[in-house]
């Protein structure tokens, strides 16, 4: 529990902070700050880190980036993870543009839930958000349903004047595939062009623009992975929405059940408050777990009640090197 009576049981790692695409909300342009290698955690301290967080009542785990399928070591991180006692939930998030050939083996490996990110579907919308090819990331989803997942869903951040025309498509694609897909608000994360007021588009105003063409029923008790997605169901398409509306939502950090472990080692407690606590040093120093579990249990304690992005939020790290 934290200092809040929250349960936090759901540690996300960013395995890298690279990434093959650039995607206008998350990679500043001509980024180059690449950590180096050695900043990396290696896949042995990360499934330290597992140990530690699992030891202590974490159940869920999500491996992100970056993008998690850059980094070679990836089924070897998930297959020792799979045998750490505790760990009842590997999630996967990635941008699938390689999950055609590896959906299977990550599933094999121990992967139980895949969130894709689609912001398009449409390929020149796709590749001016991302830079890739989208029919790269529909064999990828493609591959990923037919591998047996528990759960895959699609995820999707709103930009108004950039991809608002692009939501009533996913809408259908998610009904055709019977994938949830959840519209994401643009959060201050990174410093890029694209976050300024006039792009942001609300999950208020896409719930309405839904609206004009199906009806909303809410599902209070949808449990759809971990994450804090509203959910609402679309009597006509059949369609499975979740709104995460981040910046909107003055309740949305009441439920939050999770920290971050950046790709440097650094516990991270909350997404949109700079705190951090390095876990790294002490990954490297010691082999002691009692001293790496005071290290997380601090951190633990340190988590803000609430995210920060209110509040004139200047990022000073890029997304990719947190993990979304
Ligand atoms: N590369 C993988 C992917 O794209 O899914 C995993 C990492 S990415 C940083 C994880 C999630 O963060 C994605 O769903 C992405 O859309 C979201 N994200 C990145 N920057 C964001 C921002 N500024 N606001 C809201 N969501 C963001
Ligand atoms: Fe890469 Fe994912 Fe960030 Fe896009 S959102 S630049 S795919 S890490």
């Amino acid at each position: 529990m934290d200092s809040f009576g929250r349960k936090i049981d759901y540690l996300r790692i960013s395995i890298t902070d690279r990434c093959n695409e650039r995607c206008l909300y998350c990679m500043p342009e001509g980024y180059k700050g690449w950590e180096q290698t050695r900043d990396h955690l290696t896949a042995d301290e990360i499934i330290r880190v597992v140990h530690v967080a699992a030891d202590l009542g974490f159940r869920k785990f999500r491996l992100t980036g970056g993008e998690p399928l850059v980094r070679g070591d990836i089924l070897e991180i998930v297959r020792a993870m799979k045998q750490i006692s505790g760990v009842e939930v590997i999630g996967l998030s990635t941008n699938a543009t390689r999950l055609e050939k590896l959906a299977q083996p990550l599933r094999n490996a121990g992967v139980t839930a895949v969130n894709v990110s689609l912001d398009a579907l449409d390929p020149v919308i796709y590749k001016r958000v991302t830079g890739g090819e989208v029919h790269q990331v529909i064999a990828g989803i493609r591959v990923a349903v037919a591998a047996g997942f528990e759960r895959v869903k699609l995820n999707c951040v709103l930009m108004r004047g950039v991809n608002e025309q692009e939501i009533w498509p996913l809408v259908l694609f998610a009904a055709e595939h019977g994938l949830p897909l959840r519209l994401i608000e643009l959060m201050p994360l990174t410093r890029t062009d694209v976050l300024t007021e006039k792009n942001f588009y609300p999950v208020g105003e896409a719930m309405k623009l839904l609206q004009q063409r199906d009806e909303l029923i809410p599902q209070p008790d949808a449990k759809i992975g971990h994450g804090p997605a509203k959910y609402y169901s679309l009597k006509q398409t059949g369609a499975l929405v979740g709104f995460i509306g981040a910046l909107t939502n003055l309740h949305f950090c009441e439920g939050c059940n999770k920290m971050r472990l950046t790709s440097d080692g650094k516990i991270r407690p909350c997404l949109g408050d700079h705190g951090e606590v390095d876990l790294r040093t002490a990954l490297r120093e010691t082999t002691d777990a009692e001293r790496l579990r005071e290290i997380f249990l601090s951190a633990l304690r340190s988590k803000p009640l609430e995210h920060q992005f209110r509040e004139n939020y200047q990022p000073t790290r890029p997304m990719t090197a947190i993990g979304g």
